[in-house]
């Protein structure tokens, strides 16, 4: 279906700010740049995709378990990792105006014909210069040389200064799955290939502003590490590409706006890696990463840790370090591209316009609004039903308000089913439940609400 030609970025961002979905972060400060606040309404949205995710990659993959890894790691971590010596950005200060920008976005934002992964600081300095790439904040063409600049918030541990040492709020939660390794292989007796499952916060110093909650300097990271034998690497790396397809489609995510990404600049270890980019409304961006990590992680932790990694096969006798393919999730990105595929503005058949999220039931804030018609005459009636349904999943109450403005309110934030309590609840227990995509009503004996809504929210 088209969507509305008046949905853009700034309407969404707005649309989130009423509803209760995502605030700026510290507004009444005047915020903090590319920090974002959930809200009553996102926080149960974030929560169920949160909980959709461990359940396809931890629950229901085969052999697979989760950890809950610290944020602060021992800064050796960070120099096995390599992120301590290269997890860095390409930044460049525009002379005139001070701001700070990262070279290959300039680029990316001039042409989608050249992909700057692929080029060098020097070259992305030339061709900026040569195509009179201007500051995009006071359209300047004066910027200073590319300078390389670590993502890493640093902090200090210790109870003087003199005594503190620095330590890192994590950039990836990765690390915390490979340092487990041996403790989870050994504690559960896992045999390759296993999987260790993570969901958590990371931290990256970034300073490219814009697009909501896309690149934030705080978010949240789903990761999946995939432990196996050289040799079965290819076939696992192609299976969890399916997988990633599987998982955001079963979020409602339309299969024609996923694509791949293959990397054509591949970091030194990776053998293979991707991105898989979802069809914003500013255009397809990365929304989650697969990569094929060789025994790169293991072996670096070996080499700085001094314990050894490797593995045992039971059958064969071999010991090796296994391969890593790793499945990475950005939590906040897709909760921002489930949001962007459901925000519609529908004209009705009067001619009015109502805002509508069709998100899926099963992920939905909350799966059904308690309505009492008249407030003096249900609201007893409608409490004792919202009480009874609230045992079972998350239910709002709303008695304020017609109810067709109330049944508005719900659109808004994506509650797929309305009840409402009328004469006909008291008198003979039948109430009413509307569709939020279709408007439809059907009746119901209140006795066969749970099971009409834990049916939907498995479809
Ligand atoms: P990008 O190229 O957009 O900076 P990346 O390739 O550095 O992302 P990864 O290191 O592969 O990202 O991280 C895995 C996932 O974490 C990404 O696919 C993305 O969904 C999410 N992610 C990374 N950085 C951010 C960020 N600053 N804000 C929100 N999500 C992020």
């Amino acid at each position: 279906m088209e969507k509305n030609s008046k949905i853009n970025m700034e309407r969404l961002v707005n649309h989130c700010k009423n509803m209760g979905i995502i605030f700026a972060g510290s507004e009444i400060y005047g915020g903090l740049a590319n920090s974002w606040d959930y809200g009553p309404v996102g926080v149960e949205l974030k929560n169920n995709i949160k909980q959709a995710w461990w359940k396809k990659f931890v629950q229901e993959n085969e052999n697979s378990v989760g950890v809950d890894a610290s944020i602060l790691m021992n800064p050796k971590v960070w120099e096995a990792s390599g992120h301590l010596a290269s997890f860095s950005d390409p930044l460049m200060d525009c002379k005139n105006c001070k701001t700070r920008h990262r070279a290959d976005k300039l680029i990316e934002g001039f042409s989608k014909d050249i992909n700057p992964d692929t080029m060098t600081n020097a070259e992305m300095e030339s061709y900026i210069i040569q195509n009179k790439i201007a500051c995009p904040n006071c359209g300047k063409r004066d910027f200073t040389p590319i300078r390389q600049f670590n993502l890493m918030f640093e902090t200090n541990r210790g109870v003087t200064k003199e005594s503190s040492s620095v330590i890192y709020l994590r950039p990836e939660t990765a690390q915390g799955e490979f340092v487990n390794f041996l403790n989870v292989q050994r504690s559960l007796r896992m045999k390759l290939p296993f999987g260790i499952g993570q969901i958590g916060k990371a931290f990256r110093n970034e300073i490219t502003p814009g697009n909501f909650t896309f690149r934030t300097i705080e978010f949240e990271q789903m990761e999946h590490q995939l432990f196996c034998k050289e040799g079965d690497d290819d076939k696992f790396y192609q299976f969890y590409k399916d997988y990633s397809i599987q998982f955001l489609t079963s979020l409602g995510l339309p299969q024609e706006k996923l694509k791949f990404k293959d990397h054509e600049k591949l970091a030194h270890y990776a053998k293979n890696a991707c991105d898989v980019q979802y069809k914003f409304v500013f255009g397809f961006d990365e929304i989650n990463g697969i990569h094929n990590r060789t025994n790169y992680d293991l072996s670096r932790h070996q080499e700085f840790s001094g314990k050894n990694m490797e593995y045992l096969d039971g059958v064969t006798n071999e010991k090796f370090i296994p391969f890593i393919i790793e499945a990475s999730y950005g939590l906040d990105r897709i909760v921002l591209a489930v949001l962007d595929n459901a925000f519609d503005i529908e004209t009705l058949a009067d001619g009015t316009e109502r805002e509508i999220l069709r998100i899926k039931p099963s992920i939905a804030p909350f799966k059904i609004a308690i309505l009492p018609l008249i407030k003096k005459n249900h609201n007893d009636k409608a409490k004792e039903i919202f009480k009874e349904l609230r045992k079972h999943f998350r239910v709002i109450f709303d008695e304020t308000g017609s109810i067709g403005k109330r049944y508005r309110r719900q659109d808004a934030i994506g509650t797929p089913f309305c009840l409402t309590v009328d004469d006909n609840t008291l008198e003979n227990g039948i109430v009413t439940i509307r569709d939020r995509d279709t408007m439809e009503q059907v009746s119901l004996k209140v006795e066969e609400v749970a099971c009409f809504i834990e049916k939907k929210i498995r479809e």
